[in-house]
């Protein structure tokens, strides 16, 4: 069973009465342009709209400053969470279209304010800020912002509209060799090249690539070579970012690169330090069939059509939500497919009429997948079935120590 068909009705024209509110703040997110971890104005405005509308919205919980938080309906029964992005990216503005992610979330969670009452259960709007750069949904998972949360729904606007929207795990580690400064011709058998090390990890890295998954990415830049010709560089580093489309291959990738970075350093008679993940790591993402086929149903009243599953390339910190709850992350297009995502050319579609409508399209079909969900239990339950058979909750904390063993050289962000 689906939500009556009364109460879609009403939550669909509340969010079109709503349209010339939610296109403003999308506008309006897209000109201030805020990187992550400084969207102070952004967020003051969705918690502005949100407060007019007669709804407490509180800014900086969970562990972050930027990030909002409010809540409507009977805590006691069902929860879902709508989850609201508005970051930036530094020197491209909204190159990732995330106004359009704020605003459409804005709207779907006003838009479920006069059926609440009569679905039962309640909806929360959480403001997730930092994607790029930043995964701030983990920060806020492991500060507790999706316990009690039994399913979590969001939008990202692309060049297609596609319900199996798949990314990349993502980790990250920055290798910085030590070695011993010594004059490069007088007395080179006295110094050790922690150049040499960081060419020697580049280079291993080249040769992995030949045997790893097709599916499998890693690329990095050298971040520190040394300073003068004329001396042994002491001191040289490389940053690089490892991506797999499955949690046990990410892992896997992992362990491989972290041992060519160890043999790097053993060849050279340098020591390595290796700090993983400085940046909370994107996991791949888990989709949930039951929830995004509703998607896809009101998607397709919209008159938008999902189109084949496409292969994973980017990654997203949703992926870690959906290891812990049910969780979609479908995709609107705001752009033609030629357009990539994270130009300057996107950033133009997301401020456009094209993203203007991706807002008010996106709140109706988010908040009439979450009025399913709260109506219907079979719904939840399927949902829920769908999670557990996946593996269920993961403790993502847990999972993430460094590759190798060695305690201590990971920091978290
Ligand atoms: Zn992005
Ligand atoms: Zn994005």
């Amino acid at each position: 069973m689906t939500a009556p068909e009364t109460l879609a009705r009403q939550v669909t024209e509340r969010i079109e009465l709503l349209a010339p509110q939610l296109t403003a703040l999308s506008r309006m997110i897209h000109e201030l342009a805020e990187p992550g971890f400084a969207e102070h104005r952004s967020v003051a405005a969705i918690a502005e709209l949100v407060t007019a509308h007669g709804i407490e919205a509180r800014v900086g919980v969970h562990g972050m400053e930027t990030s909002l938080k409010a809540c409507a309906g009977d805590p006691a029964g069902p929860r879902i969470a709508i989850l609201a992005e508005y970051d930036a990216l530094p020197g491209i503005g909204h190159g990732c279209g995330h106004n359009v992610i704020g605003a459409a979330a804005a709207g779907a969670f006003l838009g479920l304010l006069d059926v609440i009452g009569r679905t039962g259960g309640s909806v929360v709007l959480l403001g997730t800020p930092a994607e790029e750069n930043g995964s701030g949904k983990e920060i806020m998972a492991r500060a507790g912002a999706f316990a009690g949360i039994d399913a979590a729904i969001m939008l990202h606007p692309a060049n297609c509209d596609d319900i199996h929207f798949a990314a990349l795990g993502l980790r990250s580690v920055e290798a910085t060799y030590h070695g011993i400064p010594a004059h490069a011709s007088a007395r080179p058998e006295a110094g050790r090249n922690a150049l040499d090390a960081v060419v020697a990890a580049y280079q291993g890295v080249a040769a992995l690539r030949q045997h790893m998954p097709q599916t499998d990415r890693v690329h990095g830049v050298i971040t520190a070579g040394g300073e003068a010709a004329n001396i042994v560089p002491a001191r040289a580093s490389l940053r690089l970012l490892i991506r797999s489309p499955r949690l046990d291959s990410l892992l896997a990738l992992s362990e491989r690169v972290q041992r060519i970075l160890s043999g790097a350093a053993l060849i050279t008679e340098t020591r390595l330090d290796a700090v993983w993940d400085r940046i909370q790591p994107c996991l791949p993402v888990r989709g949930n069939d039951a929830l995004s086929t509703r998607f896809g149903v009101h998607m397709a009243a919209r008159g938008r059509t999902s189109g084949a599953p496409q292969s994973a390339q980017g990654s997203t910190d949703l992926g870690n939500i959906s290891l812990r709850v049910p969780a979609i992350h479908p995709t609107l297009a705001i752009a033609p497919p030629e357009i990539a995502l994270h130009t300057v050319a996107f950033a133009g579609y997301a401020g456009s009429e094209r993203g203007d409508r991706a807002v008010v399209d996106g709140a109706v079909i988010l908040a009439l997948t979450a009025l399913d969900f709260l109506a219907d239990a079979g719904l939840r339950e399927r949902s829920r079935l769908e999670f557990e058979a996946a593996g269920g909750v993961v403790d993502v904390p847990a999972l993430l120590t460094p590759p190798g063993g060695q305690p201590g050289t990971s920091e978290g962000s």
